[in-house]
């Protein structure tokens, strides 16, 4: 997800982290740059010349009959949106890799992924030991195991020189209280700072004892690095992402401060080939989601490498349809299911892959998952994307066999994690 995501997301985290800090790197933090540098808002303009690609279509909607019904429990607009129930048509299990939720919402949360066919999610805002892990713990215990949650490291303190250290010893206290897995967010290589104050590079050979530690632990490394094509280029009316940059200037990477897409991807590559026993997840189609071969040469080269679809639906699904069905079938045992919600006790505040200044509506939640299933299930010519604020074109269905469906929505990420799929 964006590193200054939906405000309940982002406030949460970094306040919990900024006071559980290490002692050895919490002097530190009060004089350092912000993770990610941010710019000024800009008002909260909406462009005028955003036509729907498409009414919203019932294909996958009508088999709302397969949806559980919604927990009675639930809050009304919770309950509400559940109701309608968007499911997958293959009704297979899903395992989602890739969310953000808040510890505090979970009735909430398992209302959604019941109604969805989600039975399990990993959340990627675990924070570390007394910087929110406590409650993503205590959450995994309420939902019966349901909501993982992976650790993540104090990355606003990485010009400290005990950063190193201090990330080895973290993530052995995460290992020891039961976390499978790290995420590393976008601020490595987009805004996280060396010891000399430069740009701390992906592939930095300081950060190795970091990769090192988790291997030896057993855990498993998600990581987001760069972001779509489209944020490196000159943010104007041009770009075809102007709608949601219009929304989020700070997610533009254009200009001589910042690296380029294709160098922020290679210090990523090798990165991945730097360790080739630790398995990896490439969130976000592996960051390359406008370059499936150039994905399809890492998955080739590094053969515990995976990667995530979370949010990126919109972007891959505008690849020819066959060519698309060729890499997941080819890769069919590397590829995991996400999606990037950011999810919290108030629906409007929801982030379903990206999200604009609007609040988040119910419709926006239905178009979200009938979408995101007709692209792996259907066989239309098209259809709608998913997240319209990525761009308004619509994307060309796979209609992947079942057999791939039930490995890429749950089957794959569940041996990743060493669960019992499909789930009891
Ligand atoms: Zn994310």
């Amino acid at each position: 997800m964006p590193v200054n995501g939906k405000l309940w997301n982002s406030r949460l985290i970094s306040k919990r982290i900024g006071a559980a800090l290490p002692a050895a790197l919490a002097g530190l933090l009060a004089a350092a740059p912000l993770a990610c540098p941010t710019r000024a808002p800009e008002p909260r303009a909406r462009p005028a010349d955003t036509v729907r690609s498409r009414p919203q279509d019932s294909g996958v909607d009508d088999r709302r009959a397969m949806g559980a019904a919604p927990d009675v429990t639930a809050p009304p607009d919770v309950a509400a949106a559940a109701s309608s129930g968007a499911y997958s048509r293959a009704a297979l299990p899903v395992l989602d890799i890739h969310t953000h939720v808040d510890p505090t919402a979970t009735r909430t949360v398992l209302a959604l992924f019941d109604a969805r066919g989600i039975h399990t999610a990993v959340n990627l805002s675990a924070g570390f030991e007394g910087a929110g892990l406590e409650e993503a713990l205590a959450q995994q215990r309420e939902s019966r195991g349901r909501i993982l949650p992976f650790c993540t490291l104090p990355w606003r303190a990485t010009a400290h020189p005990q950063f190193v250290s201090e990330s080895v010893r973290i993530l052995e206290r995460c290992r020891a209280l039961g976390v499978r897995g790290l995420k590393i967010p976008k601020v490595l290589g987009l805004g996280a700072r060396d010891l000399d104050g430069s740009r701390l590079r992906v592939d930095a050979p300081r950060l190795d004892p970091i990769f090192a530690a988790a291997e030896r632990l057993g855990m498993m490394v998600l990581i987001h690095t760069g972001d779509p094509k489209a944020f490196f280029q000159p943010a104007n009316p041009q770009n075809e992402r102007w709608e949601e940059l219009q929304a989020h200037p700070s997610w533009s990477f254009h200009g001589p401060e910042w690296p380029s897409f294709d160098e922020i991807l290679g210090e990523f590559e090798r990165r991945v080939l730097r360790h080739r026993r630790l398995v990896f997840i490439g969130a976000h189609f592996g960051n390359a989601a406008e370059e499936p071969d150039r994905v399809a040469r890492l998955l080739e080269r590094a053969p515990r490498y995976h990667i995530d679809t979370s949010a990126r639906v919109p972007e891959f699904g505008r690849h020819a349809s066959a060519r698309m069905r060729t890499f997941f079938t080819r890769w069919q045992d590397r590829i995991v299911f996400g999606t990037d919600l950011g999810l919290g006790e108030d629906m409007g505040e929801w982030m379903l892959g990206s999200h604009g200044n609007e609040r988040t509506t119910q419709r926006d939640v239905d178009r979200y998952f009938s979408a995101t299933f007709r692209y792996y299930e259907g066989d239309d010519a098209e259809c709608e994307n998913p997240t319209p604020i990525q761009g308004r074109w619509n994307i060309h269905p796979i209609s992947l066999p079942r057999d791939v469906l039930a490995k890429v929505y749950g089957g794959n990420a569940a041996r990743l994690l060493g669960i019992a799929w499909p789930p009891p």
